[in-house]
């Protein structure tokens, strides 16, 4: 179908509101916030009252769900609407992309900036990339090569490369950081700006970054994809916030993430497009629950973290926010972060490829109706290894390993079995007194397997480490 005739009919079906232009999109996505980590979602003294704002004036989503449970992964997901392992963004020892890695997402993959640029839109990412490093001789790896019209920010996270200096063991977990010992490289496009960045000042520039981006097409449908630094350690706060939190630097951080946040929505207000633009939050993955007290978050009532398949490792905040399109409240609606692709290509008009199966589901019912979605198994990889399953509010672990650092992997002869509508903790296992649903979850993973078929890794390295 041809663009402006799926443009007509997706105005039509949206409304004679939103018939006049195709709706903006925003994705702001953190690094490693927990489930339990804005005032929102139940913390008691982490204090983000536009977040909590956006919530109250959008949807929240109990259920919602990281692709992956850490950081190059979730990303593709995110970018693809597919499961990481079909693109080979996954692997079970490297887990990630890092500063020496020369694999990235394949060119052949669709990106959600891609997709929306063949709709006409404008694309920005400002933040953190880590979907493959271009400056290692792989241009194809740059986001501008993958849809983006505009980009600044970080190639990887903000810990990938250490400096000569030197630090105590586990350094990123410490609240007193030496701003010296990372090698954080910031680029506007492929134009490196600072080799070693003052990480201080990065959520304040990227809010700038933002804010301009917005500024310069607001008269044109855009997509900003803003993936921020934080809250992945070593953590930093401006001036402003540093020091004020009751919840330490882990809490400043967020402070300042949710004056970023504040400062997005206010642009779109003041320039009269808020009406006309679709804001989703979350994060890439759970907590990193084993850095410090102060400088690892926390799942809230869910069990375990980033690098995990408990719930705590990949169930995440989740706000949907569009004024006059989306009504105030609260889902359990089951969702991933693979469903915004096929959602927003809607929204923007754009038919997406049949040469490929997409994972994820168009999301509309459940973000304008407050309807819950028919939905297939969901799959909770870790790296290349399908480790657990959820088929409607039942949950199976065929394997089961603890975050980053739990070095054994448990397989279960009996898979775990747990309900999440009454046991979110996953502290009681059930198994035993329902071999059906098992039965049943393991035949849905079969099918899965059978159609869902691994690429080879990108994410293996053939770049010794440099010291
Ligand atoms: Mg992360």
């Amino acid at each position: 179908m041809r663009p402006l005739l799926l443009a007509l009919l997706t105005a039509l079906s949206l409304g004679a509101s939103a018939a006049a232009r195709l709706p903006n999109v925003i994705i702001i996505f953190a690094d490693d916030l927990g489930y339990g980590d804005l005032g929102c979602y139940g913390h008691p003294t982490i204090r983000t009252p536009n977040l909590d704002r956006m919530a109250a004036e959008g949807l929240r989503l109990t259920q919602f769900y990281s692709a992956a449970e850490v950081c190059t992964p979730s990303r593709a997901a995110l970018m693809t609407g597919r499961y990481p392992v079909r693109s080979g963004m996954a692997h079970n020892q490297f887990r990630v992309l890092r500063a020496v890695s020369t694999g990235g997402l394949p060119q052949s993959e669709l990106t959600m900036a891609e997709a929306l640029k063949s709709s006409g839109y404008r694309t920005g990412i400002i933040g953190k990339w880590h979907l493959g490093v271009w400056a290692n001789d792989r241009p194809e790896h740059h986001p501008l090569n993958h849809g983006f019209d505009f980009h600044f920010g970080l190639m990887h996270s903000n810990d990938m490369n250490p400096s000569d200096k030197p630090k105590p063991k586990k350094a990123n977990a410490l609240v007193e950081q030496d701003p010296e010992w990372w090698n954080a490289a910031l680029y506007r496009g492929r134009e490196l700006l600072e080799p070693r960045t003052d990480q201080t000042q990065l959520t304040k520039r990227y809010t700038e970054e933002a804010v301009k981006f917005i500024d310069e097409n607001k008269a044109r449908p855009f997509f900003l994809y803003m993936p921020h630094t934080f809250p992945h350690t070593p953590l930093f706060a401006s001036e402003r916030f540093k020091g004020r939190s009751p919840r330490g630097i882990y809490g400043d951080v967020l402070a300042e993430l949710d004056w970023s946040v504040g400062e997005v929505l206010k642009a779109l207000k003041d320039r009269s497009i808020a009406d006309d633009t679709l804001v989703f939050f979350t994060s890439d993955n759970g907590p990193w629950t084993w850095m410090g007290a102060e400088t690892g978050g926390s799942a809230g009532l869910l069990r375990d973290g980033k690098g995990s398949t408990w719930e705590g490792g990949m169930r995440v905040p989740g706000i949907a926010w569009w004024p006059g399109r989306i009504k105030p409240g609260v889902s359990d609606a089951v969702m991933t972060t693979m469903d915004l692709l096929p959602t927003v290509a809607r929204l923007a008009a754009v038919e997406l490829p049949t040469d490929r199966p997409y994972d994820g589901q168009d999301a509309a019912t459940v973000l304008f109706e407050g309807k819950t979605l028919e939905r297939e198994v969901f799959c909770y990889y870790r790296g290349e290894d399908l480790f657990a399953a959820r088929l409607g509010d039942w949950k199976a672990h065929f394997i089961t390993q603890g975050s980053y650092g739990d070095p054994k992997p448990v397989k279960h002869e009996r898979p775990l079995l747990f309900n999440l509508a009454v046991d979110p903790s996953e502290a009681h296992d059930i198994g035993e007194q329902h071999p059906d649903v098992i039965k049943r979850i393991t035949a849905a993973v079969e099918a899965h397997r059978a159609r869902t078929p691994k690429a080879p890794s990108q994410l293996i390295e053939t770049v010794p480490v440099s010291k």
